[in-house]
């Protein structure tokens, strides 16, 4: 929430976003009395069938896409995983490898991993290189997978143009995008038209965290990657999770009906964020290029500055955010993401990300404004963190 409901400032939408109250309206309904089994046949079941049949429905109008094309699954991770492992191992040909950028998610690194697939280079915003891509592409690519909104950097990727080179360069594949943190700020029925498979996750736009969902069509024949029961067509084992089904329904609604006021609201809280902050702070560094964010993302570099002992700081003074790298075996590992963009991975562990969500406030901004120079004054200073 924003500072006023919480007294702090919660400035980390990117990892998770509070629950719209659309959609915990719509989940409670279904957290009593009708709980059925959208698998059975007697009517309790059919009711849950049909609430997931609505859905399915209402989240395919959304995204562009048919109702048949969707797949509920338990995550943006596992939808990225059915896309991408899924299509190396389509029961439908001959299988083959995956092309992935540099800067995905790793919910799409690890996938490519998994499989020997190739990793291209990315831009200095993180997008990806076109003439690497054309270059990592031939016959045997079965899946390429291309993110539409980056999680760290918030750069947005013109699908387009990678839809072309893969129909010209690589024609027994097909291409994946992930739009999870694209999916609240940009409208994935256009963006995404030409993607065959396209994984969101409910938790980045106000629905409940464990929910996602995949669109699979045109020529993508995933194998599936949890088997069982034969839920979702086959692509998805697993007894519906009918609330949460709901709840991401009922979000992506609000999201899609309020996108273009909210894009255009926080668009400015977050620019006057960043230039507040660049202002403020001697020798900060805007990673990416603003024009090429989604309206949320404000990534900065301080350098001299580790982001671990800041966002301690941070966290001290009420404001939460995130960094883009993680501590590993006592040293800071720059992120993979920024070390793909060029960014020397000495300052890459000075980054801080702030991102703003549907529900952030001129107060979150504020609050951020007035702690973060301090912070970061304080461990210039030397004082660092108090022992
Ligand atoms: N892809 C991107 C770009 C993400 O930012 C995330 C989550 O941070 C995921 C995939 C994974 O989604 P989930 O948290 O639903 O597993």
């Amino acid at each position: 929430m924003g500072s006023s409901a919480t007294g702090r400032a919660y400035l980390d939408h990117a990892a998770t976003t509070p629950l719209r109250p659309e959609a915990r309206d719509a989940m409670l309904g279904l957290l009593g009395e009708r709980f059925g089994n959208p698998s059975g046949s007697h009517l309790t079941a059919r009711r849950a069938r049909a609430v997931v049949d609505e859905c399915r429905e209402a989240v395919a109008e959304a995204l562009g896409a048919q109702p048949g094309e969707v797949v509920f699954t338990g995550s943006g991770t596992e939808a990225d995983n059915l896309a991408v492992l899924g299509q190396c191992r389509s029961p439908a040909g001959p299988g083959g490898t995956a092309v992935v950028g540099a800067a995905e998610h790793d919910a799409v690194l690890e996938c490519a991993r998994a499989v020997g697939g190739r990793v291209v280079a990315v831009d200095a915003d993180g997008a990806v290189d076109l003439d690497a891509l054309a270059d990592a592409l031939d016959e045997s690519v079965a899946v390429v997978s291309v993110m539409l909104a980056n999680n760290e950097v918030g750069t947005v990727q013109s699908l387009e143009p990678v839809a072309e080179l893969v129909a010209r360069r690589a024609p027994r594949a097909v291409l994946h995008t992930d739009a999870v943190q694209g999916c609240a700020w940009l409208d994935v029925a256009v963006a995404a038209a030409r993607a065959d498979m396209v994984a969101i996750s409910a938790h980045k736009f106000g629905g409940p965290q464990g929910t996602g969902a995949l669109i699979v069509r045109g020529r993508a024949r995933p194998a599936p990657v949890i088997l069982g029961g034969g839920q979702e067509r086959g692509l998805r084992s697993g007894t519906h999770n009918v609330a949460g089904i709901a709840g991401l329904t009922a979000a992506l609604r609000a999201t899609t009906e309020q996108r273009a006021a909210t894009v255009e609201r926080v668009g400015r809280l977050r620019d006057r964020l960043a230039d507040g902050l660049l202002a403020a702070v001697p020798d900060a560094v805007e990673t990416g290029d603003r024009a090429r964010k989604v309206a949320s993302n404000c990534h900065l570099r301080f350098p001299g500055v580790e982001s671990e002992a800041l966002l301690f700081l941070l966290d001290e003074a009420g404001v939460e955010a995130s960094a883009g790298s993680a501590c590993a075996s006592g040293a800071m590992e720059p992120s993979h993401v920024l070390v793909a963009m060029g960014v020397d991975p000495a300052e890459a562990v000075s980054s801080l990300r702030l991102s703003l969500g549907w529900c952030s406030t001129g107060a979150d901004v504020d609050r951020a404004l007035e702690v973060v120079p301090e912070a970061v004054a304080r461990l210039r200073a030397g004082a660092g963190v108090a022992s």
